[in-house]
């Protein structure tokens, strides 16, 4: 009905320009845009609402008039610009707490997250039912993209997974998730042959499937990237892949000479800045691209000396899923002092990994990888905290606003859709109190968040706040 009203008065406009105005739900007026692309705002503007699509953005003088009669909202002093993409969280933690998981989506839009994209966990019937539910509008909720189960090998570490061991297991796990029509592929290396990582990278392509993995270390990231690995997560195989001795560390650990962690500490010791820069300089011809989820690595890092116990965001998480946390806070606990070094050592190395991975042109996907077990990353809260380590580390607020806007869509083949205030865009806006291109703590001053054209203002976040806690508390 809506777009045939529209089509109607846009046949009128351009018959009789001076006095037709077109049909909006709602003009935002007055606004600053941000365009993340150019790291530019265009002051006073104003932005048509027309369901889930922006039907114009312009001048607000000359929109205004085109949009005569329709609702308005002054937004004099905000600031627009797109919903942030979460490009790693997961949904998990064991069918016990799907209620909980379930809890969180109203959370991630409070948070201004509009899209998150689930990396793979033990729930995954539930999540793709969540991703029917939101995209038709019957459950409030960031839009979501799912891997399903991943792929891992026989009895891995990671519950919830297809175990393979041979090309026709993977033939069949790749027949299934494509059934269940997930969005990726998400590949880890717990337990999963080098061989078989490499065929089920390119058999997913060949069958039109992005990949996502952790990479076994018996293999290079160049050799992943060479058979078509769509996305490398997580920083730390980027130090790995800045060690003139990957192949060698790769070797000892696959030949039992070295521990899973003193590979990893090798990989840091050995890193070479020069050498690095080369092969990130070979991932982006390859068009690789990169989900550092450094905030994990710094939370992980500093769990030594910092006290989350009182963390205001802990309100937020149910019971059951607060509970998973103590893994890795207890595994932590473990840690000998040059253990914690090392720690230390390895987080300071992966910021300066950072700028190197945006100056050889690879596209960095923001994520959190928020969730279950990994404690004390909040989701919602986690890619604000996400975008502020990456200016810590030397990104500049707008590659770091692109990392949460506009890589996550290109990376899906969403571009068309999302990543940019223009007409015939997704109406997923986070409207601010202040510039992110500034000072990138701006996103998190949320005056407002657009949801599917929804106007959710700051009184409504905050009862999905409250609703949220309120959930959370029993
Ligand atoms: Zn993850």
């Amino acid at each position: 009905m809506l777009r045939a009203l529209l089509a109607a008065s846009l046949w009128m406009a351009a018959a009789t320009p001076a006095v037709a105005s077109e049909v909006a739900n709602y003009l935002i007026r007055h606004v600053s845009v941000v365009d993340v692309a150019s790291g530019t705002v265009t002051p006073d503007q104003s932005v048509a609402i027309s369901g889930d699509r922006i039907g114009g953005v312009g001048p607000d003088k000359l929109m205004s008039m085109r949009f005569l009669g329709t609702r308005q909202i002054d937004a004099t002093g905000k600031f627009v610009m797109p919903g942030l993409w979460d490009m790693h969280m997961h949904f998990g933690g064991g069918p016990e707490l799907i209620e909980e998981n379930k809890n969180l989506l109203p959370l991630y839009v409070a948070y201004g997250v509009t899209t998150v994209r689930d990396c793979a966990a033990d729930i995954s019937p539930s999540v793709l039912e969540w991703r029917a539910a939101v995209a038709r509008g019957h459950l409030l909720g960031p839009r979501i993209f799912t891997s399903g189960p991943k792929l891992e090998g026989y009895k891995p570490l990671w519950k919830g997974t297809i175990e393979v061991g041979t090309p026709t297991e993977v033939n069949a796990a790749l027949d299934r998730l494509k059934a269940m029509k997930v969005d990726f592929v998400k590949i880890t290396d717990n337990t999963l042959k080098p061989d078989i990582f490499l065929y089920a990278v390119r058999e997913a392509k060949r069958r039109g499937l992005k990949t996502s993995a952790h990479t076994p270390y018996a293999l290079t990231i160049v050799q992943a990237a060479d058979a078509g690995l769509s996305s490398v997560e997580h920083v730390d195989y980027l130090i790995k892949a800045g060690s003139p001795k990957e192949a060698e560390i790769g070797a000892d650990y696959v030949a039992g000479k070295l521990t899973y962690g003193e590979a990893s500490d090798a990989f840091v010791d050995t890193f070479d800045r020069s050498y690095a820069a080369g092969v990130y300089r070979e991932m982006a011809k390859r068009h690789i691209a990169v989900t550092p989820t450094l905030n994990m690595g710094r939370i992980l890092a500093y769990l030594d000396q910092e006290d989350h116990s009182k963390d205001p965001a802990l309100a937020y998480i149910g019971p059951g899923l607060r509970k998973t946390y103590d893994w890795r806070v207890e595994r932590a606990a473990m840690a000998t002092p040059e253990q914690i070094a090392a720690r230390h050592k390895e987080y300071e190395l992966s910021k300066q990994v950072m700028p190197m991975l945006v100056a050889a042109g690879i596209p960095i996907l923001a994520g959190t990888d928020a969730g279950y077990l990994n404690s004390f990353n909040y989701p919602g809260q986690g890619i604000h905290d996400e975008l502020e380590r990456y200016v810590e580390a030397g990104l500049t607020p707008q590659q770091a606003l692109a990392s949460a806007t506009i890589t996550g869509p290109a990376f899906l083949g969403y571009s068309d859709r999302y990543g940019a205030v223009e007409p015939g865009k997704a109406t997923d806006l986070l409207i601010l109190n202040a510039n992110p291109l500034k000072d990138i703590r701006a996103t998190r001053d949320i005056w407002s968040v657009v949801l599917k054209g929804k106007w959710l203002d700051r009184a409504a976040l905050d009862r999905l706040l409250s609703d949220a806690k309120a959930k959370a508390s029993h």
